[in-house]
């Protein structure tokens, strides 16, 4: 099973590209998975309701990616490693998360991170701003991203170029009035327009 979490606030073509290749390389489909109060970062500037319909929209003309709202029901904190356990109940495959080398970074900081390496595996793109990426505790480097699919353990990074972009970009342009149209699925630009998202008195 593949997961690629994230805020979404809002999701952008960049996460749509970046989904697109790993699904691609994997022949897999990629669950979108929303954070519902996200840590280790300040909080969303839209609400959890804009950010999961803004996801369902940008997800909906690809049926290679499903957005999945898995940790909203959990009242608190939610972390990784607990997701996981839950989803193992529910599936027997081996997890692969997608993330940013950004994301990468902090993974040190997640909750249990030394147990991270006995429960899935990453795909990684790199960021622009964030090139080099070392490895977290425990885990292996493979070259092939399909070894990421038999076991955990590994980390396989993406030769891609990604889509330099960022929710913390698009969120910063509508602040400055700039467009962002092309940034943005039309239908998620439409959500954003109609309901004043990232406008000045939005934002945090
Ligand atoms: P923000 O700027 O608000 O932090 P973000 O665009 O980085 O937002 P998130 O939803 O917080 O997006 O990140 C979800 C995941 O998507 C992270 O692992 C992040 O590294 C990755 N990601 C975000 N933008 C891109 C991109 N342009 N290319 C590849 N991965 C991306």
């Amino acid at each position: 099973m593949i997961l690629f979490g994230g805020t979404f606030d809002p999701v952008h073509r960049g996460h749509l590209h970046a989904a697109r290749i790993a699904g691609a390389q994997l022949s897999c489909t990629i669950h979108l998975l929303i954070a519902p109060r996200p840590q280790l970062r300040p909080p969303c500037a839209a609400s959890y309701a804009d950010r999961w319909a803004m996801l369902q929209l940008a997800c909906q003309p690809d049926s290679t990616l499903i957005p999945f709202d898995f940790e909203t029901s959990v009242p608190g904190p939610t972390h990784t490693i607990a997701t996981l356990e839950r989803l193992r109940q529910t599936t027997d495959e081996n997890f692969v998360w997608i993330l940013g080398s950004d994301a990468l970074m902090k993974v040190h900081l997640w909750y249990r991170a030394e147990e991270l390496h006995e429960r899935l595996s990453f795909f990684v793109f790199r960021r622009p701003e964030f090139m080099t990426v070392d490895l977290p505790q425990n885990f292996l480097h493979c070259h092939d991203a399909c070894e990421l699919l038999q076991r955990p353990g590994l980390i396989y990074v993406s030769p891609s170029p990604m889509l330099d972009l960022s929710g913390t970009k698009i969120r910063d342009m509508r602040k400055q009035g700039k467009e962002i149209e092309s940034l943005v699925t039309a239908s998620v630009y439409d959500y954003i327009i109609s309901k004043h998202l990232y406008e000045p008195k939005d934002s945090c």
